[in-house]
């Protein structure tokens, strides 16, 4: 069951996209909700779920091959949903390792690049991550001052990364970097010499995610570690369409925490001899998260359906990703205000999910990112520079 289905969403999903959901949503119960907090406050990414994880399908979910579950969109966001319902860093890792390292090694590898790396990053044995932001580029990835140069059968490469999520706890770091003006993906392992891995610490959002920098000192990488089919920064667009497809989703599982937190307290916390759920103020609150989750749940759902027949376009996820972000950290913030004094409080989810909200509104493309997309595909005309 959904956690929470006004508009009896589930009578829409089959029964794969049902067990994904229930499966996802139990292994949150069991293995994520039970030390979330404590990783959020200790500033840890609980590395003992990555295998976990791997076991219960969540890496390569929809990739058909290569021991993936080949799962749909629907199934897939669903997923999503249920890790982020835990926490915003769980789903990111899921992100990143789906649609930021799987996905581009499969979609721009060689069938020996998918055979070397894929079975380890779909079982959970291995952990990527995807380096494009830059200290100077994040909204304008294109800017990038990353470089490789070829020299003899290696690659030499020179830049900065920042504000990567996963990259301290990475074997295998995705890089995007100019070559001969070209933006090309290059897979280095862990440890490569010229490779300096920093986590980035005193973070108030996504405590418990691994986020860092990457520094690239003529690091040199067998030939064999480009990907050939990832040429132009339209590639690495087609990969960020994964990931913000992913959270369009997932923030409506944190979204869905806040809501089922302030309603329960509601009903419990006494002021002027009342529940605070019989106020009318207390009560509007509640009908609008209510509203704005279920108008998320029903975009989501068609963005999906429309993604199974690829009929989508990428402004669609845009604007799905715009929309229920804005929708989650609505939500936090009410349920927050619903909570009283005891919602800073760590006993409560719903600042935590708050928190991790800003990182979530700010990364795969800014909320106005977002909204200049959009801007362009009503008007025709490019307000983003
Ligand atoms: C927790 C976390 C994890 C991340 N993980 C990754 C990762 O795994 N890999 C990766 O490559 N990156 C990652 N990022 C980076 C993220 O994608 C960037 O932070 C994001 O793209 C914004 O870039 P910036 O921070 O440089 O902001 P800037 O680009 O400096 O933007 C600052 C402000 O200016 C606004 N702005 C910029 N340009 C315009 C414009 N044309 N019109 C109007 N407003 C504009 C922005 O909307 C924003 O409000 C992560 C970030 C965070 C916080």
């Amino acid at each position: 069951m959904l956690p929470l289905d006004f508009y009896n969403i589930e009578q829409n999903l089959t029964d794969e996209e049902k067990l994904v959901q229930e499966t996802a949503g139990k292994f949150v119960d069991r293995e994520v909700l039970p030390i979330i907090r404590n990783c959020f406050e200790k500033g840890e990414f609980p590395k003992p779920l990555i295998k976990k994880m791997g076991e219960e399908g969540f890496f390569g979910a929809m990739l058909p091959t290569h021991g993936g579950a080949g799962l749909g969109p629907v199934a897939y966001g669903l997923m999503m949903m249920e890790l982020e319902r835990g926490d915003s860093g769980i789903r990111s890792f899921a992100s990143v390792q789906n649609g930021l390292v799987i996905y581009p090694i499969n979609r721009f590898g060689s069938g020996e690049q998918k055979e070397r790396w894929l079975p380890g990053l779909v079982s959970g044995d291995k952990v990527g991550c995807f380096g494009l932001t830059e200290p100077d580029f994040g909204s304008d990835p294109a800017g990038m001052k990353t470089t490789a140069v070829k020299d003899g059968n290696e690659y030499v490469l020179n830049g900065s990364k920042m504000w990567i999520t996963n990259s301290d706890i990475s074997d295998y770091v995705l890089i995007w970097a100019y070559l001969g003006g070209v933006a090309r993906a290059f897979v280095v392992d862990a440890g490569t010499p010229g490779m300096l891995l920093q986590p980035i610490r005193h973070k108030f959002s996504m405590r418990a995610s691994d986020t860092g920098e990457i520094h690239l000192n003529d690091c040199r990488v067998p030939e064999d570690r480009m990907l050939p089919g990832a040429e132009g920064m339209t590639a690495a667009y087609t990969c960020l369409n994964q990931a913000r497809y992913s959270i369009a989703w997932g923030v409506l599982g944190a979204a869905m925490a806040c809501y089922n937190e302030a309603l329960d307290y509601s009903k419990t916390r006494i002021v002027f001899d009342k529940p605070i759920g019989s106020f009318q103020l207390v009560q509007e609150k509640l009908a609008d998260m209510l509203t704005d989750i279920t108008c998320g749940q029903l975009l989501c759902l068609q963005l999906g359906r429309l993604m199974e027949k690829n009929q989508h376009d990428y402004t669609q996820i845009s604007l799905a990703k715009r929309n229920n972000v804005r929708v989650a950290l609505d939500v936090a913030r009410k349920a927050r205000d619903i909570l009283g004094a005891s919602g800073i409080s760590v006993e409560y989810q719903t600042m935590r999910h708050m928190l991790n909200l800003e990182s979530v509104i700010t990364y795969e493309g800014t909320d106005s990112i977002h909204t200049l997309i959009l801007g362009k595909k009503i008007t025709g005309l490019d307000a983003v520079s």
